[in-house]
């Protein structure tokens, strides 16, 4: 059966056991191990990788999945040491003695080719956040039919309180079509609805975008903002928080552009911060205003960075902004 309700329990058991595993590597030093694309990947994103789907698999065998991670690589590089490491750390976060052979199964389970569902699943997002011991996400997105149409999203490193930087740190976000999105303290606290600012004045508007500037295009970000009287300040965060800042109305919008003409994002990056984000009333499309195009396999083919807003005029607003700051360049 699936059920929203159920979708969300076992994303979000998923996630909370995911974040579990990622804190314990983090409570050791975690190496990084470059894959051939020279983008750093550790333990953890396997480990993550293996707790969800590992679920995913036990509860809906007939969906697809799209993640990052195989176990190719891992097989290559862990050695005897590192497969030690990752079977311990599944084992104790699941409650029983699994196997290297049983994880890389978890972590290699792609599901049904053309299923209705298909999940989108980042392990760790944003691993040099991580590497970093700054902001990561764990993103659980499942998309209907190629659109959006849940999402779990686990900041182990967000601030509850966003107002409280140096208060309680992890927050879930949790959200379904339709049934708006909820964050969870994942240390214990009341879960609550959240929902995009509505702000309507320019100058007091916050933009979110990539630490990493190979990422993004900061001095196009900086001119948009000089373009369209935006003044809250630009932050640089790492990962797909920004989604969820957006999304619990700290911040208005998270602008990410194309960092070279030939960059297609990942739909992992999105499927589950672009539910989070709709679902608290933000808008989400590419830096032209046009909606994103999930139907076409594992990248965003057919746009042009993305863009996420608190919504109505703010959009328009950035969505002028950047073509007069390109028009300018
Ligand atoms: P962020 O933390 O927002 O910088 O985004 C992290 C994600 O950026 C990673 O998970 C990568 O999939 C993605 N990424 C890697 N290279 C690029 C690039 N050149 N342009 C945009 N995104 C990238
Ligand atoms: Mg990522």
């Amino acid at each position: 059966m699936t059920s929203i309700e159920r979708i969300l329990e076992v994303a979000r058991e998923a996630g909370r056991q995911a974040a579990l595993l990622c804190r314990a590597v983090h409570a050791d030093t975690p190496e990084s191990m470059d894959k051939g694309d020279k983008s750093p990947v550790t333990i953890a994103d396997y480990g993550s990788q293996a707790v969800i789907l590992r679920q995913i698999q036990a509860a809906f065998p007939d969906h697809g999945v799209i993640s990052e991670e195989g176990s190719e690589h891992l097989r290559e590089s862990a050695g005897e040491e590192g497969t030690a490491k990752i079977v311990k750390l599944v084992s104790g976060v699941i409650g029983s003695e699994s196997n290297f052979e049983e994880v890389c199964g978890w972590i290699d389970h792609a599901g049904a080719d053309g299923a209705e569902y298909t999940w989108a699943i980042d392990p760790i997002d944003g691993t040099k956040g991580f590497l970093r011991r700054q902001q990561y996400a764990i993103a659980i997105g499942l998309m209907r039919n190629g659109v959006p149409f849940a999402g779990v999203m686990v900041c182990p490193n967000l601030p509850v309180d966003m107002d409280k930087p140096e208060g309680q740190v992890g927050v879930m976000f949790a959200a379904a079509k339709g049934h708006g999105t909820v964050s969870v303290p994942i240390d214990g606290g009341d879960e609550a609805p959240i929902s995009v600012s509505k702000s309507d004045n320019p100058g007091d508007w916050r933009v979110l975008g990539s630490v990493e500037s190979a990422h993004g295009d900061p001095k196009l970000v900086v001119a948009m903002m000089e373009h369209a009287g935006v003044g809250g300040g630009f932050v640089r965060y790492d990962s797909q928080v920004k989604y969820g800042i957006v999304a619990n109305g700290t911040g208005e919008i998270y602008v990410r552009p194309r960092s070279k003409p030939d960059y297609r994002e990942n739909i992992w990056d999105h499927v589950a911060g672009v539910i989070v984000c709709e679902e608290a009333g933000g808008r989400v499309t590419d830096v032209d205003g046009k909606p994103l195009d999930f139907t076409l396999g594992q990248k965003l083919l057919e746009n042009r960075g993305v863009l996420a807003t608190c919504g109505g005029a703010v959009h328009d607003a950035v969505v002028a902004g950047l073509a007069a700051a390109e028009a300018s360049n």
